[in-house]
């Protein structure tokens, strides 16, 4: 079954690649010719499974006064596929050895960054499409040495010591680096050197907010934007669903990463929806909407960039993996009471630990564990390429079939 799943693929892909020959053909800035689509989005919305976009839209589909049909951008497009999460030694990963296994096509273990199991350096998508002439944006709602963006970057076995992940951002050499703020902002011990000096001093400009961003982006060719709020050594800790006041939203970060990298030449974007995940950890429904309605938001400002170049973008939305078991439906509910479960969010405010919030599951959405689950992810495609990420596959599939190397694929 699975080895004439297998060939059923590799048939369909050898069409695909005929057809997309014209589109995807890229001749890179080495001279060598790469198979992968000229721009490339990819979006990760950490922990967001097949029930949290769901969910999402049984919301959405509330506030329009209907049962259900409302639809997320992503969930409109057209290739559908699905992706098993498991590390090196977990059945259910983390987000760091998920990230290296999206990033670097190499199954590693839990709390291990760019490393395979043995810590040898692996070679991100980000590093091979650099060295083809590509420029580069990782960003992501929350901190930026935080493992989903730090799994394109950084190397290293413990996804904690953010302080030496943070230094590996100007070693990259790549473009646009964005995120809510850095964690470890003066090292492990709070002594060492503020990061953004040691980045400036390395050749990175470092700017807090929009403003600082747009005075500086046109004299710069490499750029760190933080949000103005993570300009505090603290900042970086965000608390789930904790926008501050003048913080930019993830549509207009990746709105800058845009502006600072768009020319003629190709670039690969990975945007992170990071929150999604520490409201799922908390079980805490709402905030959780509005996290996915946020990363959302991103996602319809890529869509908005293919609609012009139809022939040459792929857009990929998926997740490192599952987070909190959640279900449209529990407890022999057939229904979910959106009203009630509004206002008593409105009403208690932000609970502060789990217990309060599995009260507020009695309205139909179920919460079966306070950390990742090993649920396949879904992988959502449009564009040039995106025929690649039809069907079941596994997460270490992602990076081969985006550089158009359907070989990598594992039997
Ligand atoms: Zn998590």
């Amino acid at each position: 079954m699975r080895k004439a799943s297998f060939k059923t693929f590799l048939a369909a892909s050898a069409i695909c690649m005929i057809a997309m020959t014209s589109c995807c053909g890229t001749t890179s800035g080495n001279g060598e010719t790469a198979d992968s689509p000229k721009y490339i989005f990819l979006f990760i919305g950490d922990g967001m499974g097949a029930g949290h976009a769901a969910v999402t839209e049984s919301y959405l589909s509330y506030k329009a006064g209907k049962l259900g049909g409302e639809q997320l951008c992503f969930s409109e497009f057209p290739v559908l596929g699905t992706c098993t999460t498991y590390s090196a030694d977990h059945q259910i990963t983390c987000s760091s050895a998920a990230g290296t296994a999206i990033s670097c096509g190499v199954k590693t273990n839990n709390g291990y960054l760019g490393v395979d199991p043995q810590c040898n350096k692996l070679k991100s998508i980000a590093y091979e499409l650099k060295d083809n002439g590509y420029k580069i944006g990782i960003m992501s709602s929350v901190p930026v040495n935080h493992a989903t963006p730090a799994a394109f970057y950084g190397h290293n076995p413990d996804r904690e010591d953010y302080y030496s992940i943070s230094m590996e951002i100007p070693e990259s050499g790549f473009d646009f680096f964005g995120g809510s703020g850095f964690l470890q902002f003066k090292g492990k011990d709070g002594k060492s050197r503020p990061t953004p000096e040691v980045l400036e001093e390395r050749g990175y400009t470092v700017c807090f907010g929009e403003t600082a961003f747009r005075a500086e982006m046109d004299s710069t060719d490499h750029i760190v934007f933080i949000q103005p709020s993570g300009k505090d050594a603290e900042a970086g800790n965000y608390e789930v669903n904790d926008e501050k006041e003048n913080d930019s939203r993830l549509a207009e970060m990746l709105q800058m990463g845009l502006d600072f990298i768009t020319d003629s030449q190709p670039f690969f974007i990975m945007c992170e929806g990071g929150e999604i995940d520490w409201a799922a950890h908390d079980n805490m429904t709402m905030p959780m909407v509005d996290a996915v309605l946020r990363f959302n938001e991103a996602v319809q400002t890529a869509y908005e960039f293919y609609l012009t170049h139809k022939d040459e973008t792929l857009i990929l939305v998926t997740a490192d993996h599952e987070t909190g078991g959640i279900t449209l439906g529990c407890n022999g509910s057939l229904s979910i009471d959106w009203k009630v479960l509004e206002e008593a969010w409105e009403e208690e405010g932000e609970p502060s630990s789990q217990d309060e919030n599995r009260k507020l599951n009695g309205y139909g959405i179920g919460w079966t564990s306070s950390n990742h689950t090993g649920a396949p992810v879904p992988i959502y495609a449009i564009g040039c390429g995106a025929e690649r990420f039809a069907g079941r596959m596994d997460n270490t599939e992602i990076m081969g079939r985006i550089l158009g190397k359907v070989s990598t694929i594992q039997e």
